[in-house]
């Protein structure tokens, strides 16, 4: 999935940079870098958490006001050191870039880059060869003398990159000398979020990042969205320069909204926590139609990203809420996980049931979503395990039934449990008395009920299987 960010500031960036890099640490954890400028590029990454990849030290070395950070979460390329963002290239200028999706023409630019350009590929990493892309359009062109003559160069750039790379892409970059630019694929489908501030001085402070959720203790504002197609340009002075080169279908992911995206985030205009919140009335009305003479004894949620919807659930159907599963917060999320064995260990050493809660009574457990039916299964055994009398297992999220070219890793049919087999099995392999998942529709109502917003329609191919012909 990866976090990314971009910072053009009136003061040194990198501590800035870790920071937002902390903030948006949910979206990735294998592996963190930073690349400022100066005179020159100053890089530092490594493999973990950003806090055990940066010292007060190494920060220091990161010299300049403009600069780009990552947080990496693989779903293409192997997993070592050399994958690690931001990727860069010395030709022309000194081009940087951190990269959030995934390509899915990969196969067909590699030949591009590498036979045609003629350029080395050192890394198995999709987001090289869109640097590459980008590099060779830049480079077939005259260095140019003023900014806006830079940004027209960059317009045709990136257009070119919109017209030859298919899938999903949000990018933030820096180009040695010249500044910073962000950029998202035609159809939106990862999020890029932008932010200002006063440097007290008449100009202004730019961020562009995955999630604002670093926005409020960085001092920024929130300014909306990095728009699909459009390119913004921030100049070594501070100077902005933005054009939306493509204009298509709007169609964000849906699952940021169900899993990936911290709470307290605003993506395309949509508060994280509000659709939460939508996504467990509007499942808490499913069930009082389907089984109303059904009334759990207690609400549990998958802790945490089900606690929102939990919540909201609880509350519609009059039933108590309560933090049955005590969840630790020093074991990394599941889900994001590199393999089936660390995820499947990792669900009895983060998940503990508070058997007060438990012994007894029947038991309603809200999760996010169900993927491949392993965390499920083992919640609904743990639950069994302290004496639960019922157990009923209800979903924010549609059955997950085809895999995601997107940046999320959900690689083959094979592994999603709802593509091979009924509901009717699932709620048998899971071992729960009644088995609930969210209606496609009331999702996309939870998400986009509030109408302020341009969202066209969310990506739902690995609910629907409607990959847009890009898969
Ligand atoms: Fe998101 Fe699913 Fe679309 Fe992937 S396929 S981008 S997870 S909605």
């Amino acid at each position: 999935m990866c976090g990314i960010a971009g910072i053009y500031s009136h003061q040194p960036v990198a501590s800035e940079l870790y920071e937002s890099i902390v903030h948006l640490q949910h979206r990735g954890t294998d592996a963190a870098g930073i690349m400022t400028y100066d005179d020159r590029m100053h890089k530092h990454k490594g493999l973990g958490l950003a806090r055990d990849v940066f010292t007060k030290d190494n920060i220091s070395l990161l010299k300049g006001n403009i600069g780009i950070s990552h947080n990496r979460y693989p779903t293409h390329g192997e997993f070592g050191h050399g994958e690690i963002q931001p990727v860069w290239t010395s030709v022309p200028y000194g081009i940087s870039i951190a990269h959030n999706g995934q390509i899915t023409n990969y196969d067909e630019l590699v030949e591009e880059v590498t036979v045609k350009g003629q350029r080395y590929l050192n890394t198995t990493s999709d987001t090289e060869v869109l640097l590459h892309i980008l590099a060779e359009r830049l480079t077939t062109f005259q260095n140019p003398n003023t900014s806006k003559e830079f940004f027209d160069l960059l317009c045709d750039a990136v257009t070119t990159v919109f017209n030859k790379v298919k899938g999903a892409y949000s990018v933030t970059g820096i180009i040695i000398g010249k500044g910073l630019i962000a950029f998202r694929d035609p159809r939106g489908i990862r999020p890029l979020v932008k932010g200002e501030r006063s440097n007290g001085n008449g100009g202004k402070d730019y961020i562009f990042a995955s999630e604002n959720t670093m926005f409020y203790s960085m001092g920024y504002k929130p300014k909306g969205n990095v728009l699909p197609g459009e390119l913004i340009y921030i100049d070594n002075y501070g100077k902005k320069f933005s054009k939306r080169l493509v204009k298509k279908e709007f169609n964000p992911c849906i699952f940021e909204y169900v899993y990936f995206a911290r709470p307290d985030a605003v993506l395309n205009d949509v508060g994280v926590y509000r659709s939460r919140l939508r996504m467990g009335q509007n499942l808490a009305e499913a069930w009082k139609k389907k089984y109303p003479d059904v009334v759990p004894d207690i609400v549990i949620p998958a802790p945490s990203t089900a606690n929102t919807s939990a919540l909201a659930f609880a509350h519609e159907i009059g039933v108590r809420y309560s933090e049955g599963l005590y969840k630790n917060p020093f074991v990394g999320r599941t889900f994001i996980m590199p393999g089936q064995k660390e995820r499947k260990r990792s669900v009895k050493h983060k998940l503990v049931p508070q058997e007060t809660e438990i012994r007894d009574k029947k038991v309603l457990i809200v999760d996010d979503s169900i993927v491949r039916g392993n965390t499920s299964r083992e919640i609904v055994r743990m639950l069994r395990h302290f004496g639960a009398k019922e157990v009923y297992f209800v979903s924010a999220c549609p059955p997950v039934t085809h895999p995601c070219y997107y940046g999320v890793d959900m690689p083959t049919k094979k592994e999603l449990i709802a593509s091979n087999v009924e509901e009717n099995v699932i709620k048998d392999i899971l071992g729960v008395d009644i088995l609930l998942y969210q209606e496609i529709d009331d999702l996309v109502e939870a998400v986009t009920r509030k109408g302020d917003h341009h969202i066209d329609n969310p990506c739902m191919a690995c609910l629907n299987g409607n990959y847009n012909g890009t898969e």
